[in-house]
């Protein structure tokens, strides 16, 4: 860049404060302030810019009856230039106080002037009122960065981070670092692969999770570990993921389930703490067959109330033994009639049968229909909708299939009708605890069971028989912890005895040989005294992502990637010069 304008070195300069320090209180005394010009507004003999720092916003005037020279340098600021000033702290008239910024009831009158660096335009202003899209953020992060509201997610961050640490370590975790260059730890991803070029052929995997180093460091002796740490996992990025994302991740010797719980919300209600919000704990504890029944979902959104089953009460309408639900949404009022053929379309595309007019069925089953009301807690000005399976049953736990569907059609209706019964409040926190999964899935593509949690996870101890003969009504010694519908984080009892981990790798479909080729080295030391260990993961970027009441991780990561995980600011990934492939015996073969 050639503006011409002569730029100073900053030598010796200190910084007396920062922008957002200077208060009435301090009027009077001199103050040398360095930061970017916010805003500027030149009114020919007097010139007032905004300078920013991390701390705040500081006027500083120029007055052209001081020092020309200086007031000439000041006419040639632009936003976003770098500068040093230095003046007196002077209280402002009562009617030019801003009570916008905290530094509102002063300014400095600036005496000198070090231009320490100039700026292009920036490719966007640093208002965060100012709509900017995504591509511009990502390509030029460092400016985007620099917008109030990113420092503040940033700098959140940083603080749940340390408090984290802080937390942690006064009830006894050491932080242990475990390998980025490792092999493949199964959490249901892709790997990214790191090739070897002294052992050509052979790859590192980066870790879907430390799960397995965790798990070695009980056995080791450590007792508590923790670790902020970075997990990278190869998806086809859904909605609002990342390749590389970071995780609190902990892990005890000697648990039940509860001696997890007991860390986990006092750590979380800790970190609420640092954003400004008081949450009380314990959280409610729900089974996943009580979460499937009530919500439909294995992370119930709690500020919209559950649903009841009402088979019961109006076997009328029960068909193949199905579940008949009753759904309910306060405040809401009549729907027309094109919303309740919406809500019939939404349930249907879903193999829901949806009985969208609880009038015509007040009149068909007056007395059933007030017992349901009653059940569901619903109002005279309620929405109350009923529903149940289309066709005939589906699934290996067909009862699921339903409470799913209806759990999806309650959803979608919460968030259609927010502006009437406004539950889905962002402030408000309702946390859970969801427990006792079922051990296994069904993998349709695969046509076999596979782990619900991950393969090292505990089977309940009246379950352990069934592993083999009943795999469907298995359950997890595991857990979530929900906020407001989103999966906060998972873990689980562990397995660790060698005869158990074996089994479950067998009813996982593993071959001996399978399994001692995979995890080998889990195997082994779960042989040389691997005592009773359990732990968990909190997803780092989420809880800072409601916590900063932002709807995108995105905007809590400083360099996250783009929904096709591209960097757009260094542009990775790319390709590589072909002597490196060469090094690593790689040839790539031609995509068509
Ligand atoms: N490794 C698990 C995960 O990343 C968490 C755990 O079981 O501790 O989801």
């Amino acid at each position: 860049m050639e503006t011409g304008i002569r730029l100073d070195f900053l030598g010796e300069l200190r910084r007396t404060h920062t922008c957002g320090e200077l208060r009435k209180a301090h009027a009077g005394q001199r103050a040398l302030l360095m930061g970017w010009v916010h805003r500027r507004r030149d009114l020919g003999a007097v010139i007032f810019i905004h300078l920013r720092d991390r701390d705040g916003v500081t006027q500083v005037v120029f007055h052209a009856g001081m020092d020309p020279a200086v007031h000439e340098r000041a006419e040639m600021l632009r936003s976003e230039y770098v500068i040093a000033v230095e003046g007196t702290v002077t209280e402002r008239s009562a009617d030019t106080i801003n009570p916008n910024i905290e530094t509102g009831q002063v300014e400095v009158v600036a005496e000198k002037l070090w231009i320490l660096n100039e700026s292009r335009t920036p490719p966007f202003p640093m208002e965060e009122t100012v709509d900017v899209s995504e591509d511009a953020r990502l390509k030029y992060r460092f400016v985007d960065l620099r917008r109030p509201h990113m420092q503040r997610n940033i700098l959140l961050r940083s603080r749940v981070s340390f408090a984290t640490r802080e937390f942690l370590y006064s009830q006894g975790f050491h932080e242990i670092e475990t390998p980025f260059m490792t092999r493949s730890t199964p959490e249901g991803a892709r790997d990214f692969l790191v090739p070897s070029r002294l052992q050509p052929g052979s790859f590192y995997a980066l870790p879907q999770s430390p799960q397995l180093f965790k798990q070695l460091l009980m056995i080791s002796g450590f007792e508590k570990y923790f670790q902020i740490v970075r997990c990278f996992r190869d998806e086809d990025l859904r909605a609002d993921r990342q390749p590389e994302f970071t995780q609190i991740d902990l892990e005890m010797s000697f648990p039940q389930q509860e001696r997890i719980f007991e860390v986990i919300e006092p750590l979380l209600q800790r970190v609420c703490r640092e954003a400004g919000y008081d949450i009380q704990i314990p959280f409610p504890r729900l089974t996943y067959a009580e979460a499937m029944r009530s919500y439909g979902i294995d992370k119930p959104d709690r500020r919209v109330p559950p649903m009841r089953q009402v088979n019961d009460l109006l076997p009328e309408l029960t068909q193949h033994d199905l579940p008949l639900m009753a759904l309910h949404l306060p405040r809401v009022g009549a729907l027309s009639r094109k919303e309740r053929d919406d809500l019939k379309a939404f349930g249907m595309e879903r193999g829901l049968r949806v009985f969208d007019d609880a009038k015509r069925l007040e009149r068909d089953y007056p007395e059933a229909m007030a017992r349901v009301r009653e059940r569901a807690g619903a109002q005279e000005d309620d929405l109350l909708l009923l529903a149940t399976w289309a066709g005939a049953p589906t699934g290996h736990r067909p009862e699921e299939t339903v409470y799913q569907a209806c759990g999806q059609l309650r959803l979608h209706a919460a968030q259609k009708y927010n502006d009437r019964h406004q539950l889905l409040d962002p402030r408000r926190f309702e946390f859970l605890w969801v427990v006792d999964f079922p051990m296994f899935e069904w993998d349709e593509e695969e046509n076999r069971w596979v782990a619900a949690h991950h393969p090292f996870t505990s089977v309940h101890d009246e379950d352990l028989d069934k592993l083999t003969t009943d795999p469907a009504r298995c359950r997890a010694k595991s857990y979530d912890v929900v906020l407001n519908g989103v999966e906060l984080g998972s873990g689980s009892i562990r397995i660790h005895r060698r005869d158990v981990q074996s089994k479950v790798f067998s009813a996982l479909g593993f071959s001996p040989e399978e399994a001692r080729m995979r995890f080998g080295f889990l195997l082994d030391a779960l042989e040389y005294g691997a005592p009773p260990h359990g732990g968990i993961a909190l997803g780092l970027d989420r809880l800072v992502m409601i916590l900063a009441g932002e709807t995108s991780i995105r905007d809590v990561i400083p360099f996250p990637k783009t929904a096709k995980g591209t960097d757009l600011m260094c542009d990775a990934p790319s390709p590589v010069p072909e002597r490196n492939l060469r090094d690593l015996g790689i040839a790539l073969r031609k995509t068509t």
